[in-house]
């Protein structure tokens, strides 16, 4: 297919000559009226009502137990790992196939990755490529699951959600629970999708959202952790917070805690766009069926959802024949100003991992020379 036929197709969906950017925010709601409230009232920074009404509205959505609401979403990994107990010296199943920001967070806390392959059916943490490693180099001994190699223990296992398409989560469950490994979600895309009738991030023992400006809802930066009990909802709040010991005036701090708590200002946004999330999956999905009709047939296949999930549609995204064919894509696209973006280098590509453990990742190599990241903004007219 050619790419002028597809540029023309993007345009006439969003109605412009312009630049069309790979993911806008949409501002459709009460986002201005909630943010001068914080300015008017003059609680814009740790006070304020609308962190707790964030995180509330974050625990209504998805029914995680507990969400605490942090900076941003690598903050909210960084606190996720923290939490299931990775330590210096540990490794961590993650995908080679993923943003930076996944492997930054398992790199400063001391310990490193192992990279699984992802699936054809989710792009996401593959059960079977994690099975077949965990047979061949892992074993359980009385500290857990280790690497028969290194002798490291290998803590936990981190899929994440590629693109908002939900990991086959029943399967990677089933291996967590055999291995004694601990199950953290990097759900930073996945807002709003459901794997089976649950949201992704509230399957394992903790899960990690994004609310990044490119993300499905943006607070402008943040993110919030998912809890699976209230007792380990209780401590992410406490170390997120400083660890300071509530007190009228002491400044007592029982461990050493993070500050990775949100400003009252960035929730006043994030509220708002709670409001909307429904109206913004809506016509993510309408546009994901507009995509997959289009390229129906052609030299060009549409990523869908799994049959078992409801994706976000988070970021729509094509796979091409070939790395020439992609290229071409990628060049006459942007070349006229319709952005479309290749994904990310492989993890295990990059100078800082390029040592790490790893199973076979030639489906991870096969999709990173064809994969290309489509125009994905919604569509919600103003009111
Ligand atoms: C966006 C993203 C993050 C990081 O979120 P920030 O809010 O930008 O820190 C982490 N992991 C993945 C997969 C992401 O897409």
């Amino acid at each position: 297919m050619k790419s002028a036929h597809i540029c023309q197709f993007i345009r006439d969906i969003y109605k412009t000559d312009q630049f069309i950017p790979l993911h806008a925010p949409t501002f459709s709601g009460n986002e201005k009226r909630y943010v001068a409230d914080t300015i008017d009232s003059t609680f814009v920074s740790s006070v304020g009502k609308y962190v707790d009404e964030f995180e509330t509205e974050m625990e209504q959505y998805t029914g995680a137990v507990k969400a605490v609401a942090v900076v941003n979403g690598t903050a909210a990994l960084h606190t996720a790992l923290y939490m299931a107990g990775v330590e210096r010296g540990d490794l961590v199943f993650t995908q080679a196939l993923t943003f930076v920001a996944t492997c930054n967070v398992i790199y400063h806390l001391g310990a490193e990755p192992i990279f699984i392959d992802v699936s054809k059916t989710s792009l996401s943490l593959c059960p079977d490529a994690l099975e077949k490693y965990l047979n061949q180099y892992a074993c359980l001994t009385d500290k857990g699951c280790v690497h028969k190699q290194t002798g490291q223990r290998i803590r936990a296992v981190m899929p994440m959600h590629t693109f908002g398409h939900p990991a086959e989560m029943d399967e990677l469950l089933v291996i967590c629970h055999q291995w004694q490994l601990i199950m953290v979600e990097d759900a930073a895309e996945s807002l709003g999708s459901v794997y089976k009738d649950k949201h992704t991030g509230t399957m394992g023992e903790y899960g990690a959202i994004s609310f990044n400006g490119n993300k499905i809802i943006t607070t402008g930066g943040g993110g919030v952790v998912l809890c699976a009990s209230q007792q380990s909802g209780k401590r992410v709040k406490h170390i997120t917070t400083t660890a300071k010991v509530p007190h009228a005036y002491e400044f007592y701090h029982d461990e050493p805690g993070f500050n990775h708590r949100m400003p009252n200002l960035n929730a006043a946004l994030g509220c708002a766009q709670m409001e909307v999330i429904d109206d913004l999956l809506a016509s993510k999905r309408l546009l994901a069926s507009q995509y997959s009709e289009f390229f129906a047939g052609s030299d060009i296949q549409f990523v869908e959802e799994p049959c078992y999930a409801k994706s976000n549609y988070w970021l729509n995204a094509v796979i091409c024949e070939s790395l020439e064919s992609r290229n071409t894509l990628l060049n006459e696209t942007n070349d006229s100003g319709v952005m479309t973006r290749p994904v990310w280098t492989l993890m295990h590509h990059l100078p800082m991992f390029k040592n790490a453990l790893r199973g076979d990742l030639s489906y991870s190599e096969w999709l990173s020379q064809r994969l290309v990241n489509i125009p994905s903004s919604a569509l919600i007219l103003d009111k």
